[in-house]
């Protein structure tokens, strides 16, 4: 027995060196180690053998079995490394093919809207100035003729940081601040888009929304002017066929005061569901600037006059892309925001 299994060894080792590919390699498997394999066989003879051989005779054969299967086991690396190597050669790669394109976001809604009009405002004139959203109580109130008490601040229900700082529940501070600056120098023509911040919250109302503020102070200066500028403005946002409308109000730091209506963008006037049967829309309040206003920064209410105005943004976008619920702005759904 031993000489068969030092000839299985020889066998073996010279066919495993004969086989250059998978299917001998396994052939070679089969032959030896296989249910009928020569060495296996060699194996289930062991039964037969004296006590005194078993031992050695079994581990004479157990090392061909580890020899054969390393081995094969290596050889079975090598060919596929070498199937690989044959492949990376003869198959190229276009390294000129385009890649896949990466999901590409844009400009939300709001933005867009809010560059559409900094771009009117712009267009006439006017410059564009931000200012801080945590504001001090002077400049959001007191300097627009809303002194503490007056009933005004009721309809702004706001954030207080102190008894005397506040998120700013307007962009109309920046009224006061651009003034304090272009003193006593006519003419003043600004826009402030911003953030502004009030404690409501429903399909309407949100607690962050944004404002653009528009002020223009100068020599002469009459609501016919206030019309004129609001008019090209709702023509250019909202399409030609636009009229507006001023209907009396009040505003503290405005006399005389006015909400601007702009003829329905859903049925041109005739009366809807979206302008609720009147055929128009409220986008805006404006007015001519207070006569204290003026004077509270250093402006003679003699020599200098203005009109102000200012805007929802967030109504306005909702106008124009006919949406119904503002929450939808902020919620950050992609569904909601890839159709604009
Ligand atoms: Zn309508």
């Amino acid at each position: 027995m031993e000489q068969e299994i030092a000839k299985i060894r020889e066998e073996a080792l010279k066919d495993l060196s004969a086989a250059n590919t998978m299917e001998a390699l396994q052939e070679v498997r089969l032959k030896y180690l296989g249910k009928k394999g020569a060495l296996t066989r060699v194996l289930r003879g062991m039964g037969g053998l004296s006590p005194e051989e078993r031992p050695r005779l079994g581990q004479l054969a157990n090392e061909v079995r580890v020899l054969l299967e390393n081995g094969i086991e290596r050889m079975l690396e090598d060919l596929s490394r070498q199937e690989q190597m044959r492949q990376l050669a003869t198959e190229s790669v276009d390294v000129t093919l385009p890649g896949r394109p990466a999901p590409r976001g844009h400009q939300h809604p709001l933005t867009t809207v809010l560059r559409e009009i900094e771009r009117i405002f712009a267009s006439m004139g006017f410059e564009v100035a931000e200012g801080p959203e945590v504001e001090w109580d002077y400049y959001n109130f007191e300097a627009l003729n809303i002194p503490k008490g007056h009933p005004a601040r009721d309809m702004q229900d706001s954030f207080y940081i102190t008894d005397e700082m506040l998120l700013r529940t307007h962009t109309s501070p920046m009224q006061v601040r651009t003034m304090e600056k272009t003193v006593p120098r006519l003419p003043v023509r600004v826009i402030v888009p911003g953030k502004v911040y009030r404690r409501d919250d429903d399909a309407t109302h949100s607690p962050m929304f944004h404002q653009v503020e528009g002020l223009l102070v100068d020599q002469r200066c009459t609501l016919g002017d206030l019309k004129g500028v609001l008019l090209a403005f709702a023509r250019q946002m909202f399409g030609p066929d636009r009229e507006i409308r001023m209907r009396p109000s009040f505003f503290p730091f405005t006399e005389p005061s006015a909400e601007v209506d702009i003829s329905c963008i859903n049925c041109g006037g005739e009366g809807c569901r979206v302008c609720s049967g009147t055929g128009w829309l409220e986008i805006l309040g404006s007015g001519m600037v207070h006569p204290r206003v003026l004077a509270n920064v250093g402006y003679d209410p003699e020599t200098a006059v203005g009109f102000a105005f200012g805007m929802g943004v967030e109504r306005v976008a909702m106008l124009k892309y006919g949406i119904n619920d503002l929450r939808l702005f902020f919620d950050n759904d992609v569904r909601f925001l890839h159709q604009f």
